[in-house]
């Protein structure tokens, strides 16, 4: 039957098959538990006064019961994941501008979101795990008796998930995802990878950001298969999780893969008896080199898709074998329509370089509350991106860079992206972010931050010369710094913007 709300993606598996599964031995949660988990969480959302219009903020750590509480409290409400690591400050702003009329949080688990819902007055709702019932089983408890709203099971154009941005290029904006929307990314992803209830996700993104919600928890729903929810990415544990639950694949950012990929080696034995039928890499660009060395050391194919928070996730995706993948290219169109455009709105021909712009039945219809954004995102129908990119002759789309990234360098324009990956072609480099510093003449002069390989040294002098070679000499770093590591944000994005002021450096 046709898949129209997020109820209808636990339906999309037999009732005996595994769901939500956990690490270190629990018993799953089958398709069957979990379409028995929503009934109750509906049922315990409208008896405290909470239906389909109203949000409830999600404050739990990783793991199955997180994957289990989204998807049933999307079932009858609005779901605001929230990072767990914020502090109360961060709370009290988000608990506010989200107007929850709800918080849950796990009972023995501290969060300062608690203090805080108190202090505004939100009642929390303890989700307590129910060790019988399988990986990420619980139930509610608290809140004050009430009449709902709009009870019920939520319909396709009831809100399922707010979130907001990452915020890697502006101040995080809310995004609101109907089920519609949702269910629609989910099943191209599904339908992009080939899963089946054969293939089991292992999650090591976090469930607060669009990439785990929807490309590791709900496209498996999607096929009938299952996820494995782990805590959270970490790269020692990694190989373990791999030997222990056998996934068939997993999907990460690339700052994860090259930690995955730096500890591959040790761990021969381990991916020999654990072939995945292919590695996914989202939510940043991957470097060429980084996707060879993986398909290398996992003998398997690396998928690299593209996705953003407003479409719901995936936009475009390399294919799976036999149909080609193009290192640093990002795919084919791969859930919405995908054109270029000039800055007035005129779609622009194959192979000219303008503003990815994206339509179809994932986009959000907006942000919310921010009708300056919303006049700026949408024009003609179409949802621009903020990226820049061409298409080639056989519809595969590379990106060039976020517009905002763009560094002008007194009458040129550099892309940093390009720059990056210049410098991750010479051998002592392992990372190389590349970014904007402020310059009293120019506007702006290029800089970079560079991570080398372990037991590799190089100076700034030889990386420039490097850069000289290969880029004309407006684009190569008049600075380059070496860094034990580069900065992440939440979702494990690195940040250009504000680099330069974050380290100190000014031309
Ligand atoms: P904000 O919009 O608040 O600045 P953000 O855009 O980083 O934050 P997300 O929605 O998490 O928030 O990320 C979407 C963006 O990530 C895309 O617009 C694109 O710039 C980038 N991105 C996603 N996948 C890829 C990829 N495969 N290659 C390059 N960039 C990617
Ligand atoms: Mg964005």
């Amino acid at each position: 039957s046709e898949i129209r709300t997020v109820a209808d993606l636990a339906a999309a598996g037999d009732a005996g098959r595994p769901a939500i599964r956990a690490p270190e031995g629990r018993a799953p949660l089958t398709y069957g538990g979990l379409r028995a988990l929503i009934e109750r969480t509906v049922a315990a959302l409208n008896r405290v006064g909470v239906g389909r219009d109203d949000r409830v903020a999600i404050v739990l750590p990783n793991g199955p019961e997180m994957a289990a509480a989204f998807v049933s409290i999307a079932s009858g409400a609005t779901t605001a994941p929230l990072n767990p690591a914020y502090k109360a400050e961060e709370f009290e702003f988000y608990l506010s501008d989200l107007k929850a009329k709800a918080l849950v949080a796990q009972r023995g688990v501290e969060t300062p979101a608690r203090a805080v819902a108190e202090k505004l007055g939100v009642p929390v709702l303890e989700l307590v795990p129910d060790a019988e019932g399988g990986a990420g089983a619980f139930s509610l408890e608290g809140g004050a008796e009430g009449a709902a709203a709009r009870p019920g099971m939520a319909e396709t154009d009831d809100v399922a998930l707010v979130l907001h941005t990452s915020g890697t290029t502006a101040r995080p904006k809310i995004v609101p995802l109907t089920h519609g929307n949702v269910t629609a990314s989910a099943q191209s992803i599904a339908r992009t990878l080939e899963l089946s209830p054969n293939d089991a996700c292992l999650n090591v993104m976090p469930l607060f950001h669009i990439h785990g919600l929807i490309a590791a928890t709900l496209a498996s729903l999607a096929g009938g298969g299952a996820v494995v929810c782990t805590p959270g990415f970490n790269a020692l544990r990694f190989f373990g999780w791999l030997d222990m639950e056998k996934p068939t694949w997993y999907t990460a950012v690339p700052t994860m893969h090259q930690a995955i990929l730096a500890r591959a080696e040790r761990n021969r034995a381990i991916i020999e008896r654990t072939p995945l039928r292919f590695l996914r890499s989202s939510s940043a660009s991957l470097p060429a080199q980084v996707m060879r060395d993986l398909e290398t050391a996992f003998n398997a194919p690396v998928i690299e898709s593209y996705g953003m928070t407003e479409a719901s996730h995936q936009m475009a995706s390399n294919p799976l074998p036999p149909r080609p993948r193009k290192p640093g290219i990002v795919g084919v169109a791969a859930g919405p329509e995908i054109a270029i455009m000039d800055e007035e709105g005129n779609v622009l021909p194959q192979g000219a370089i303008g503003e990815v712009v994206i339509r179809g039945p994932g986009v959000t219809k907006g942000y919310e509350a921010n009708p300056e954004a919303n006049a700026k995102a949408f024009i003609n129908g179409w949802f621009r991106t903020g990226d820049q990119g061409m298409l080639d002759e056989e519809g595969y789309l590379q990106l060039t860079g976020r517009l905002k990234e763009l560094i002008k360098r007194g009458g040129e324009q550099v892309s940093p992206l390009e720059v990056d990956g210049v410098l991750s072609e010479h051998p002592a480099v392992a990372q190389a972010l590349t970014f904007s510093i402020p310059h009293a003449m120019l506007g702006e002069e290029v800089g970079a931050a560079v991570v080398l390989r372990e037991g590799m040294d190089c100076t700034e002098r030889e990386l420039r010369d490097f850069a000289a070679k290969h880029l004309a000499d407006f684009k190569v770093p008049r600075k380059v710094v070496f860094l034990p590591e580069i900065p992440k944000g939440a979702t494990g994005k690195l940040q250009r913007i504000g680099l330069a002021e974050k380290l100190g450096i000014s031309a």
